[in-house]
């Protein structure tokens, strides 16, 4: 029996249980709306998953969102890692089972990119491309192993395009390549700090930029982001705003949460909402 089944069965003791798949595309609202106000949303997936998620809750609800309860079953799960949810994959369905009936809550800014909402990072550049290559070749469900031949490919194909970035209508970098990264919470990648002093809950938007013209420029500042003194280190941009545009001569890959996201222009912007998400 999978996660989905066995969670399903142990809260169907105390609360009425309704399954929907994704994309949110394909959710039958109206049956969402008819189930009248949710105690909880419980998403089992990754941090794509989350979007869809998330997307669908702000797409159903009036004025009180329901709080979102992760499993986390992708590979990054950077939200849940923000969270310091404790349960995992199919052991702790009891432990979660209790968390629901708890409702013990924290709430994130949402962020929107181009439209598409996200929680954690956006990144603009040599990360995206990477993502970009593995969606390209993705045949089934992915682990970390299946980042290492994009990156390779990206080492060697990476053309470092000029961008410029504009945060609040003040420009902040101006028409040279970079590695720009957008966000709410620090996590990063395999848990990387890429943005080290930001808060999810501030009403503002973490903004990291890295000058970068090479691949040798792009392997020290991926070294010096592990310890979390790249935003220290000569040529490094961190700013705080509420609105970031990155656009340049060519177009450049943006990835969200994770998720290949399309290219530039990109215009990232805080909602005005904060989803209520169940933690431990
Ligand atoms: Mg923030």
């Amino acid at each position: 029996m999978g996660i989905s089944e066995q969670l399903q069965a142990h809260l169907q003791r105390d609360f009425h249980v309704e399954h929907f798949s994704l994309p949110a595309s394909g959710v039958d609202r109206d049956r969402v709306r008819s189930l009248g106000p949710l105690h909880a949303v419980v998403s089992i997936g990754g941090d794509g998953t989350l979007q869809g998620v998330s997307e669908l809750v702000l797409n159903v609800s009036d004025n009180v969102l329901p709080p979102i309860l992760i499993v986390p079953l992708g590979t990054a799960n950077l939200v849940a890692k923000h969270l310091k949810l404790p349960w995992r994959r199919t052991r702790d369905i009891e432990r979660i089972g209790h968390a629901i009936e708890a409702r013990k809550i924290v709430e994130i800014d949402a962020c929107r990119c181009n439209g598409n909402i996200f929680l954690a990072v956006a990144g603009v550049g040599f990360d995206a491309h990477v993502v970009h290559e593995l969606t390209r070749r993705r045949t089934g469900p992915i682990t970390k192993g299946s980042y290492v031949i994009p990156t390779i490919d990206t080492l060697r194909a990476f053309s470092y395009p000029k961008v410029t970035v504009e945060v609040d209508g003040k420009t902040v970098h101006r028409d040279a390549p970079a590695l720009v990264y957008v966000g709410n919470v620090r996590e990063y990648g395999t848990g990387i700090p890429m943005l080290p002093d930001a808060r999810s809950d501030d009403d503002l938007l973490d903004i990291c930029i890295l000058p970068c013209k090479t691949r040798a420029q792009a392997v020290k500042w991926m070294l010096k982001a592990a310890t979390g003194m790249h935003v220290r280190a000569e040529g490094a941009v961190y700013v705080r705003g509420h609105k970031v545009i990155v656009d340049g001569p060519s177009p450049v890959p943006i990835q969200l949460d994770g998720e290949a996201a399309g290219h530039t222009p990109a215009t990232i912007e805080l909602m005005d909402v904060r989803l209520p998400f169940i933690v431990q």
